[in-house]
């Protein structure tokens, strides 16, 4: 059994920060990882929130075979980034970084009307350009929904059901190292995922902008992703749902007066739900208004699961499984690997 911290913040400059300020302890990234297998917290998705975090986050994910990350721009972020840069070189730069074998999706990116309702429309227009992104990503923009393979030579092949043959769609690979590939893959074990699970997956951050949320999401149809620390409406809950996001719950559902939260919980169906810490911010009880880190998300999946009435053995290996399913990139590092190949 085992969880996976689908949300936080490894960066270390932004932790230690923290840490700083408000308890001592050992905040290396080495102790943090260390912890977190400690307490059952397998796998870690460490989340960008600006550009210049690019490079540290690649140098993080590198250096531990079980943290995965992702890139983009934060809302509240985004009025630097407008003066900083161009919209054509923030496309350049993500373009150039999103297909890092160890960058598993787009975000944190989204609109907070909370603290820098100010800065609306250059949050939308952010917003907008890193989804746009997403389709965008070379590898996955022109995969149709049939059942492909990425075998261990880390090429992708889709089966064309009529013509009965694998087509090798990256690399330019003809159709004899396609079919040798195919073959490679069902002996040693390389893994079959479904093409429309297999975009690059985005986490979005709402506060306070859900209406605009929901509307920015819908111009991007096809583009998965999780709403991430969901805390909104149930209505919003809803339509993201709808839209084939999953929600992921942060450690803010163990509050006690949190009542409203916990109801929304228990009405999202278990195969779409995420937990994450959203560390070093946070922290859940019985740790509320520590500094937060992955080894505490134990808690929240704890409390998930009372207010589902499902086991904790239930809620690790179901979110687990989602949290492979939204980012299937991360799927090559996971130790188990499912035995099941299509081919
Ligand atoms: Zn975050």
């Amino acid at each position: 059994m085992y969880y996976v911290d689908s949300h936080c913040h490894l960066n270390l400059k932004k932790f230690s920060k923290v840490a700083e300020a408000s308890s001592s302890g050992d905040y290396s990234i080495d102790a943090i990882v260390e912890r977190a297998k400690n307490a059952g917290v397998e796998y870690i998705l460490n989340i960008g929130t600006e550009l210049s975090d690019i490079e540290e986050m690649q140098s993080i994910s590198m250096s531990y075979d079980n943290v995965f990350h992702t890139i983009g721009i934060h809302p509240l972020e985004a009025q630097k980034h407008h003066q900083q840069y161009s919209l054509d070189e923030i496309s350049r730069i993500i373009k150039a970084n999103c297909n890092d074998e160890k960058c598993v999706g787009i975000g944190e990116i989204g609109l907070d009307y909370y603290y820098t309702k100010e800065s609306a429309k250059e949050q939308k227009e952010l917003f907008e350009l890193q989804l746009a992104n997403v389709t965008l990503d070379p590898v996955t923009a022109s995969l149709p929904s049939e059942t492909y393979a990425r075998c261990t030579c880390n090429n992708i092949f889709v089966r064309h059901p009529e013509e009965r043959s694998d087509v090798g769609i990256q690399n330019n690979i003809d159709s004899t190292h396609a079919s040798k590939s195919a073959l490679a893959y069902n002996e040693d074990g390389g893994e079959a995922i479904n093409a429309s699970q297999a975009r690059t997956a985005v986490c979005v951050h709402s506060r306070e902008a859900e209406e605009d949320t929901i509307a920015i999401l819908r111009n991007h149809p096809g583009v998965t992703g999780v709403i991430h620390c969901f805390s909104g409406s149930k209505e919003f809950a809803f339509q993201a749902l709808d839209l084939g996001f999953y929600i992921s719950i942060s450690g803010v559902v163990t509050f006690k007066s949190n009542v409203a939260l916990q109801e929304i919980v228990k009405s999202i169906p278990l195969d779409r739900l995420l937990v994450e810490t959203d560390a070093p911010f946070l922290a859940p009880t019985p740790f509320r208004g520590k500094v937060n880190e992955p080894a505490f998300m134990v808690h929240t999946a704890k409390k998930i699961a009372e207010l589902l009435g499902v086991t904790a053995d239930e809620i690790s290996s179901q979110t687990s499984e989602n949290f492979f399913n939204l980012y299937p990139r991360a799927k090559k590092f996971r130790r188990y690997i499912v035995q099941n190949p299509v081919f």
